[in-house]
């Protein structure tokens, strides 16, 4: 075993991951990396099939991200928020604003021109609250949400609604937001109480009538909507109790560490009406969404018309897909590209405002992190920023979008892909027993994770969600190199 390697098992103790299994094999220690590759201490070159936990944007050891580091490195890597301004956090502030609140040309059309929908992309994200991750982002939204609440009189003890299998990170906060058992049995008498409502999952919805299909659950389901029929009754019952729900909380798109659960086109647009319709404000979870990752907003020109694509017909945000504007947008993982640890949670100017007083008023936000508004981390996502604008990228985006549509259909000749769903450039894979029932692999049986050990073997790096695997490269990654992932997957799961 690498002496590093001896290390690490020496001393280190890893997130979500059972020590006595790790502590068997020797572990794959990355040492560096270059556009979609990762290389470990050994030499072996690896497929960053996730993008590093779904953070990387652009690819590893990307010049202007370096360059933008270095030079913000060379005058000073971090001061204090807490009392203090600093440059690349005013003009980052200022950026993600913009990006924020897309010109109402850039929604789609149908939704753009809908009343109902207007009303419910009204709010202007105004004001930006930076801190570390996805957790912290979303632990600042759902307190800048129950203080709102409380201080606008609409409820004296805020409820939260958030989806069936939520997930919204780690911190108790965050965890009391989310909805998988397995989490929050853990913590049971340490979180709060919120409520969940059915969230849609073609492929395993009970109300869906269809037999499976060789295609994604949501293109052939047979169903009346009942999980919009849903969300509108606990929407109403919560209201016959008095006290109406002031906050909805939701991936956009697609619930993520829930399994990769997509939601059909039109979901969220309903969804985000309901809500208006109940006077809650929307918090929507973009950590994973966020920056691109839910790609390209209308069927794009066929190539080679390449450069008829733009900015606006790839919105960086999955909200801005059905024209939902939400009062509090979480951002993380890609925010600096996937470099550093940053976090920042969007509001509007009602919120900011309920939140201003006189001194000794003390209504200011008690809320804030040692490392908030990090220098290095703001220098980063200004280069990613950039990058993301130009023309280049918008296009590496979509012909990743499209290579990966056009390529994943080779692996439903597998018996043990039941569904294979694909936000974006997101795409999840869900493996079964026998796609002709659904019947699913039990968890004990570690399917997931067995299959993820030999795509690593096969030099394709991922980490599974229970029985999905997870495909979510970075954007420079090269139709060859897609070709290669889903080779591996198709050789993985051959043999189950
Ligand atoms: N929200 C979502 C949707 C996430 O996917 C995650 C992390 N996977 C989080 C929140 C928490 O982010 P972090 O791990 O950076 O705290």
């Amino acid at each position: 075993m690498h002496p590093l390697a001896k290390l690490d098992h020496r001393s280190l103790w890893h997130p979500f991951t059972q020590m006595r299994d790790w502590l068997k094999r020797e572990p794959i220690l990355i040492v560096e990396g270059r556009g979609a590759l990762v290389r470990d201490v050994h030499g072996r070159e690896y497929l960053d099939a996730n993008s590093s936990i779904w953070t990387n944007l652009h690819g590893h050891n990307h010049p202007r991200l370096n360059a933008a580091i270095q030079r913000q490195l060379r005058k000073i890597a971090h001061s204090s928020a807490l009392g203090f301004a600093n440059e690349p956090a005013s003009l980052l502030a200022e950026r993600l604003v913009g990006a924020a609140n897309p010109p109402p040309r850039a929604l789609p059309v149908a939704q753009a021109s809908s009343p109902r929908v207007r009303r419910a992309s009204s709010p202007a994200l105004r004001k930006v609250f930076f801190s570390d991750d996805g957790s912290t982002a979303m632990e600042v939204g759902l307190k800048l949400a129950f203080e709102f609440a409380r201080r606008t009189g609409r409820s004296q003890k805020p409820k939260f609604l958030s989806l069936q299998s939520a997930y919204h990170g780690d911190t108790v906060g965050a965890v009391s937001l989310g909805h998988i058992g397995l989490f929050n049995k853990a913590y049971s008498g340490l979180l709060f109480k919120t409520d969940h409502v059915m969230a849609p999952y073609c492929y395993r919805c009970p109300f869906n009538r269809a037999r499976p299909e060789r295609a994604d659950a949501r293109d052939y389901r047979k169903c009346n909507w009942e999980c919009v029929g849903k969300l509108e009754q606990k929407f109403a019952a919560q209201k016959r109790k008095g006290n109406p729900y002031a906050t909805f909380v939701f991936e956009p798109l697609m619930q993520g560490a829930a399994g990769m659960i997509p939601q059909p086109a039109g979901w969220l647009r309903r969804a985000a009406e309901i809500s208006r319709g109940h006077g809650a404000l929307l918090l929507a979870d973009e950590v994973m969404t966020g920056f691109g990752r839910t790609g390209t907003i209308t069927p794009a020109p066929s190539s080679p018309h390449l450069s008829l694509l733009s900015s606006s017909s790839s919105p960086l945000f999955a909200c801005h897909h059905e024209g939902v504007q939400p009062d509090f947008m979480a951002l993380a993982k890609g925010l600096t590209g996937g470099y550093l640890p940053m976090a920042a949670t969007l509001t509007t100017q009602a919120v900011f405002d309920a939140f201003l007083g006189e001194y000794d008023e003390f209504r200011t936000f008690f809320h804030g992190h040692s490392f908030t508004a990090n220098q290095l981390g703001a220098a980063a996502a200004l280069a990613s920023l950039d990058i993301l604008e130009t023309e280049s990228s918008v296009q590496a985006r979509w012909r990743l979008e499209q290579t990966l549509r056009d390529e994943i259909h080779n692996l439903w000749t597998s018996p043990h892909i039941g569904d294979i769903r694909q936000v974006g450039l997101i795409v999840g894979i869900e493996l079964v027993r026998d796609w002709r029932t659904r019947e699913p692999f039990d968890l004990r049986e570690r399917t997931g994770i067995r299959v993820c050990e030999a795509l690593a073997k096969l030099g394709v790096l991922t980490r599974p969600i229970g029985n999905v695997v997870v495909l979510m490269p970075p954007y420079c990654t090269t139709p060859a190199q897609v070709r290669r992932m889903l080779a591996a997957i198709g050789q993985a799961t051959a043999s189950l």
